[in-house]
């Protein structure tokens, strides 16, 4: 039996403020509507954090009880503190899952996790997006058929700048004929990332059952079963060693 884990969904919580047509599809933030279906799907205590709580809602204490935090920001990647940044970093590295939506692609955290550029192309119009499974045993695709489809979504296309994936899971296909590998993983340190690239704000997109199943799967995938601090430790030797005349004048705290 799965114990229950702790998810955090940040939402930087601007375009709803800004734009009446993301208030009138996500009423009370796009960060909440992700956090009730994952609280539906069972398992897991669900938290929400936004870009204008203190600390932006990510705390010392709240990343430390957190498995895996879901980030969905946009245009304001540039107000994300750096010291916040680099606490969920530590935190990855640690092995808290992180589940990156969408324009979450040029978010501080995955560029400074991925350390590349991660741009893309992309066009706001009439695009039909059409996603294939190209992993289906991986627990992410569970569930999801061969395809599936949003009727109207904003297009990103290939070259997408982000490292080789160690899983690539789905790759979209949309009507202007673009290709984009839209469903991908990496490890880092000992934390498991998911990126999943639906999630325009101005479409419903977070409401369709689809893409609910494929976040409630990668925040599964993605929870954290480790939490090892980086400490670099001096390591004293676990059999005997021949004698060393100079081992006094070395130094036993810290590395050269
Ligand atoms: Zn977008």
């Amino acid at each position: 039996m799965q114990t229950i884990f702790h998810v955090t969904v940040w939402g930087e919580f601007r375009h709803e403020k800004k734009n009446p047509k993301v208030a009138e599809i996500y009423p009370r933030g796009m960060h909440e509507t992700i956090a009730g279906f994952l609280r539906e799907a069972g398992g897991m205590i669900v938290s929400t954090a936004v870009l204008d709580e203190p600390e932006h809602g990510l705390t010392a204490e709240v990343l430390e009880k957190t498995d895996v935090l879901v980030w969905w920001g946009h245009m304001a990647h540039g107000d994300v503190a750096d010291e916040v940044v680099a606490r969920v970093k530590k935190r990855v590295l640690e092995g808290m899952g992180l589940v990156v939506l969408h324009s979450g692609h040029y978010a501080k955290i995955f560029k400074a996790l991925l350390g590349t550029t991660c741009s893309l192309k992309w066009r706001e119009s009439t695009d039909k997006e059409r996603l294939w499974n190209v992993f289906p045993s991986h627990p992410i695709a569970e569930g999801v058929g061969d395809y599936f489809e949003i009727p109207a979504e904003e297009m990103y296309g290939e070259p997408f700048g982000i490292p080789t994936p160690d899983e690539l899971i789905f790759i979209s296909w949309f009507t202007g004929g673009e290709v984009f590998r839209s469903g991908a993983t990496w490890t880092r340190g000992h934390g498991r990332i998911f990126y999943f690239r639906p999630g325009h704000e101005t479409y419903p997109t977070y409401h369709q059952k689809e893409v609910q199943q494929v976040i409630i799967n990668g925040v599964r995938w993605a929870r954290a079963r480790v939490n090892i601090p980086d400490t670099c430790p001096n390591s004293p030797a676990l059999e005997p060693l021949p004698e060393d005349p100079e081992a006094s004048a070395r130094p036993t705290i810290g590395h050269t």
